[in-house]
């Protein structure tokens, strides 16, 4: 991802090429160009120009030191402020509760299952005990999914097929892991096609009952705007810690990656890209913005 938003954004600090400094008048085409850009990766309009005009305002407030030219000075500025627009710095991650609970929440298709297991394998590999639980009441092969990935990763999956309270089923799935001493408990949650009153309602008592110490919100990265929208909704209902973007690997323009952070005010925790279960990863706004803009 992010390919045609580095060629983009490469192409307009060309602009600046022969130019001795940064002046209101040098840089409007490459300003320009870069909102452009932004916005055809999927960025909203009012944060592409939020975006601009804070990277011209520093532009032209920096001395450019000769060593350096003025299309230089301008990556540079670009890259830092795309770190501090994703997040800024690495945020942290809460398993410190014993155990620890993780509320997975997310539309149905966004990549939670997969996700959930993933993330029990990373945990497992820093020597945690996990325990995955199938709290989807409505789709056995939900349950079935979880149980195939809690086995590839050698992590123990709680279900309750017969019962039909998510609630129950995630109090239950706490006691067990006290039981057998599992240290962090990974909560996937029912998903739907579309954000829906009952959905989020029962995510909403999950929560109330459980007291998750980290309510991640998984979405699909290649959905853009969309994506925006959804994080916004869950947002409200939730309040939850942070986000996990899914199918970084896919034909994504890298929108959600962009602007998820800016709109809900909740860092990106994890980024996942692929089917394998080793493809987790903790999410570094510097090291993202250093791809776009190596
Ligand atoms: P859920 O309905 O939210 O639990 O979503 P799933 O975990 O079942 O994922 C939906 C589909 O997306 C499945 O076919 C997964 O294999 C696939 N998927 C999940 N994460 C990724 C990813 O990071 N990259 C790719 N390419 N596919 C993914």
């Amino acid at each position: 991802m992010f390919e045609s938003l580095s060629e983009r954004l490469e192409g307009a600090f060309k602009n600046l090429k022969g130019e001795a400094k940064i002046t209101e008048l040098n840089i409007a085409a490459t300003v320009k160009e870069i909102r452009r850009a932004l916005v055809d990766a999927d960025v909203n309009y009012k944060i592409a120009k939020e975006f601009t005009d804070k990277v011209k305002d520093i532009a032209l407030g920096t001395k450019v030191i000769n060593a350096v030219s003025p299309g230089q000075l301008m990556t540079k500025i670009v890259k830092d402020e795309l770190a501090n627009l994703m997040g800024g710095t690495e945020s942290s991650f809460n398993i410190t509760g014993n155990p620890a609970v993780i509320l997975i929440a997310g539309l149905q298709g966004s990549g939670k299952t997969t996700f959930s297991g993933k993330l029990a394998n990373y945990l497992k590999s820093k020597g945690k005990s996990p325990l995955l639980v199938a709290a989807d009441i409505y789709r056995p092969a939900a349950i079935d999914q979880l149980m195939v990935l809690g086995g590839q990763v050698g992590v123990e999956v709680y279900s309750e097929r017969e019962n039909k309270n998510a609630v129950e089923i995630a109090q239950n799935a706490i006691k067990e892991a006290r039981a057998k001493n599992k240290n962090v408990v990974i909560i996937d949650t029912a998903g739907r096609l579309a954000v829906d009153e009952v959905m989020m309602t029962e995510v909403a008592n999950i929560k109330s009952a459980v007291n998750p110490h980290e309510i991640l919100f998984v979405v699909d990265s290649m959905t853009g705007q969309d994506a925006v929208n959804t994080a916004k909704a869950f947002n409200e209902r939730l309040d939850f810690s942070g986000v996990v973007l899914t199918k970084l690997d896919g034909d994504t323009r890298g929108g959600a990656a962009l602007s998820i952070k800016y709109t809900v005010e909740k860092p990106i925790k994890f980024v996942s890209s692929g089917e394998k279960l080793d493809t987790l990863d903790v999410f570094y706004p510097e090291r993202m913005a250093q791809r776009i803009l190596g």
